[in-house]
């Protein structure tokens, strides 16, 4: 599906910087900070501001597009991908890695009558190529 189509489908009006941040997260898939899209976007887009990209995020995470990968308190990452998946955030390269796993086996674990709106599980060491 074209991206300006999908965003539509999730009620959200496909301005130009949405399309370009939406593409940059798919494309990439390298788990970025809204300053790092920026930066990344900022000579393709010369009218783009780092508002515009806060803002951005904010709607897209609104409109669960993307979810926020918060391994370390003053860093939020994002992510195109919103099905469950771990992450493992590497100490030596700081590069978030996706890893498969089933995050509903642990919820065998909670108590009777407890629902549960997001799952997260984050992983932090060495990565196989700084290892
Ligand atoms: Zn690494
Ligand atoms: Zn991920």
């Amino acid at each position: 599906m074209q991206t300006a189509e999908f965003l539509k489908s999730h009620d959200v009006k496909p301005t130009v910087v949405r399309m370009k941040v939406y593409d940059y997260l798919v494309t990439k898939h390298n788990h970025p900070t809204a300053d790092t899209i920026y930066k990344s976007l900022m000579s393709e887009i010369p009218t783009l501001s780092k508002t515009s990209v806060y803002n951005t995020m904010d709607l897209f995470l609104e409109k669960h597009l993307v979810q926020a990968v918060t391994i370390e308190e003053n860093e939020t990452r994002f992510d195109a991908d919103t099905s469950d998946h771990g992450h493992f955030k590497c100490t030596q390269c700081g590069e978030i890695h996706d890893f498969n796993v089933d995050l509903t086996d642990v919820e065998h674990d909670l108590p009777e009558g407890f629902t549960v709106d997001e799952r997260h599980l984050y992983y932090k060491g060495v990565c196989a190529d700084c290892g």
